[in-house]
């Protein structure tokens, strides 16, 4: 993924590390920045990346089965079932990154798939670090309408705050960027009735357990990286 303009200065971070393995979870809504900020985050301290959405969209590109059943659920807003969800990161915690911790962005989204990670989290005697990104409804909007993103390499752009250097092509790979299907204005309003429906719910799950860390979304990507950072290395963590 590509990083905007602001994210490139960050310096004395590199070093960063969590000191025990966390299960770190970047919570909001859709455009809110989670996707952003989890690829800033594993650059700088090689945590474990494991963003559903980009795994699904692997899926339905490489046509797996996995990849059939979402693709039509996501192209019209709607979650993809918990147990493909579940199997999904159950298998991808196997892999051998995953042993010193986790960050997941666009998991948990239901009850039921939290309830699912509290008991990895057990099983793992991981320690649970629950962000949660807020945003105001027209900058999501606003958000969303202007991502641009690359099919080949997943790389995420902005129209304005982040764009590529030559307008419609990736950066990384020079494939033409597109805009995402699920971003369109008629699905977007799906996705976000979705995640109140299912994904506020979750956030109120995890109120009655942890702390929930309040992130102020609406901020340069570099300020946001910066209110992470602390819970990241472990300060701040509650
Ligand atoms: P966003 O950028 O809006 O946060 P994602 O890339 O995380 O979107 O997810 C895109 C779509 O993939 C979702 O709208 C949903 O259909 C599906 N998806 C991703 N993660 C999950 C999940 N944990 N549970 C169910 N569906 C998911
Ligand atoms: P999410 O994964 O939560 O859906 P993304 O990280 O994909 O969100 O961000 C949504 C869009 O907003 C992308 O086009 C991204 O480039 C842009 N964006 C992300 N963070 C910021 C920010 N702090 N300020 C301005 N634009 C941002
Ligand atoms: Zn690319």
């Amino acid at each position: 993924m590509a990083l905007p303009a602001e994210a490139g200065g960050f310096v004395g971070v590199a070093d960063v590390s969590p000191k025990r393995p966390l299960c770190f979870l970047l919570l909001g809504p859709p455009g809110a920045g989670k996707g952003t900020q989890s690829a800033i985050i594993a650059r700088k301290t090689g945590v474990a990346r494991i963003s559903t959405g980009e795994m699904l969209r692997d899926a339905i590109a490489r046509k797996t089965p996995l990849g059939e059943q979402a693709a039509p659920l996501m192209d019209h807003g709607n979650l993809v079932p918990d147990s493909l969800l579940v199997a999904l990161i159950d298998e991808r915690v196997t892999h051998p990154d995953c042993t010193n911790g986790l960050l997941l962005d666009g998991f948990p989204r239901t009850v039921r798939q939290a309830e699912a990670l509290d008991q990895l989290v057990r099983d793992r005697g991981m320690e649970l670090v629950v962000m949660n990104f807020d945003v105001p409804r027209e900058v999501l909007l606003r958000r969303l309408s202007g991502r641009r993103w690359c099919p080949s390499c997943q790389a995420t752009y902005h129209l304005e705050s982040s764009p590529s250097k030559k307008e419609g092509v990736c950066d990384t790979c020079g494939s033409a960027l597109i805009q995402r299907a699920d971003d369109r204005e008629n699905v977007v309003a799906k996705r976000l009735e979705a995640y109140e429906a299912q994904t506020i719910p979750v956030i109120e799950h995890y109120v009655k357990r942890v702390a929930v860390h309040r992130v102020d979304g609406y901020r340069d990507v570099s300020d946001v990286f910066a209110e992470i950072l602390p819970f990241l290395q472990g300060e701040k963590a509650s």
